[in-house]
């Protein structure tokens, strides 16, 4: 008998299973997909490391956790400076001096600043929606070139019927400074993602393609406790409904030049444009190939059949997953986690840290 199921190998159990066999545990995973590494999973083409489930750049303030990582690849110093392609015209990302100059022809951030500041004042009083929230913060021009097209692509309605949580404070630079991220560590494992999963589960028997959902009965048998990281409605057969999601759909593709866009990630952020990003996976390892391969990325609705990307935390499906959380507070030996089991999006540092504090309380 195992001491620990762990359904679902990805960063949250990858997480677990190490911990677990450090202090002498003995655990199995199943995991429905044919590999391991869940969204984080990185697959060789033409020696390009491809991330197959969208692109994973880690990122963290902790040091704990940069340390914690290390252990298992050695890190590049990528930092993730994207670009926003609108009908050809380039900007760069985030929101700072280098995307104003562009737009405007400016040089100074008093400058930038009186451009947005005047353009803010379109919206009076508290805004409603999404639309009158980013221009209250950003003002018309960022937001038509750069917020609309890609967030209504997004999501799949107009900005105008989109609540305005759905996006928070947008951040603005003045200053010139194309580091998306305001960590003080990043980076992108030399080598892929994969190999840090071969090694945090090296200690743990794995069953892929196996469902936890449809081998319950005999599952439950092998070990005391588990550890589930599936999506929680699936757990309780969807008693409650299911909870949504947004999708993506990959289209990958090799193609025969060296160089496809000159950077990672390029953001479309038209609406005519079917796809909301490219990218280029060699750029994140500084890759010299002679080949490249590129994946477009587009939005897609979700269904039960479909792999489950983003939450939707609106109010019905948070009251839904409400529900479903008080049902988990209930059960003795199952402990749900990672970005499905818990409904939430979370950074690869919080699935570190969330999976860390779970070892400490329960191994
Ligand atoms: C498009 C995208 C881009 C991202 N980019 C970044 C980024 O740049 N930086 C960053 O820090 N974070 C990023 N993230 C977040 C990162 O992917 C997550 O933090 C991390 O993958 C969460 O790990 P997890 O174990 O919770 O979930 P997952 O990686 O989803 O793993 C869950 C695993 O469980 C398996 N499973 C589910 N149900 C069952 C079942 N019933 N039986 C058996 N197996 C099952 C799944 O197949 C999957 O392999 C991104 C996420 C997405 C969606």
């Amino acid at each position: 008998m195992y001491d620990f199921l762990l359904v679902g190998t990805g960063l949250f159990n990858a997480v677990f299973a190490y911990e677990a066999h450090k202090k002498g545990k003995k655990c199995m995973a199943v995991e429905k997909r044919d590999h391991i590494g869940g969204n984080c999973y990185t697959e060789e083409i033409n020696r390009i490391n491809v991330h197959k489930y969208g692109a994973h750049i880690f990122h963290t303030s902790d040091k704990f956790v940069w340390n914690y990582i290390q252990q298992f690849a050695e890190f590049n110093n990528f930092i993730n400076s994207p670009i926003a392609n609108y009908h050809g015209e380039i900007y760069n990302l985030p929101f700072n001096m280098n995307t104003f100059s562009k737009m405007w022809g400016i040089r100074t951030p008093e400058e930038a600043r009186r451009i947005i500041d005047r353009q803010r004042k379109q919206i009076t009083g508290e805004a409603t929606n999404l639309e009158e929230h980013a221009i209250s913060q950003v003002g018309t021009d960022v937001y038509e070139k750069l917020i609309k097209g890609y967030t209504e692509k997004q999501w799949g309605r107009p900005c105008s019927e989109l609540p305005k949580s759905i996006m928070r404070r947008i951040p603005v630079r003045y200053t010139y400074d194309n580091n998306y991220y305001n960590d003080t560590y990043q980076g992108i494992p030399v080598d892929g993602y994969t190999q840090i999963f071969d090694k945090m589960f090296s200690g743990c028997d794995i069953f892929l393609n196996t469902d936890f959902n449809e081998n319950k009965d005999e599952l439950r048998k092998e070990a005391k406790r588990i550890i589930y990281t599936g999506t929680i409605d699936s757990y309780y057969n969807y008693c409650f409904g299911p909870l949504e999601y947004r999708s993506l759909r990959f289209e990958t593709e090799v193609l025969d030049i060296d160089n496809y866009q000159g950077v990672a990630v390029v953001n479309y952020t038209d609406r005519e444009t079917p796809y909301t990003r490219i990218i280029e996976h060699k750029h994140f390892e500084f890759g010299k190939q002679d080949t490249t391969v590129i994946s477009r990325e587009y939005p897609s609705e979700w269904d039960l059949g479909k792999e489950a990307y983003y939450p939707i935390n609106d109010e019905k499906n948070s009251e839904r997953y409400r529900k479903y959380a008080e049902l988990a507070a209930k059960e003795t030996g199952v402990f749900f986690g990672g970005r499905l089991g818990l409904y939430q999006y979370f950074d690869m540092q919080d699935t570190i840290k969330a999976a860390l504090e779970l070892a400490d309380k329960i191994i």
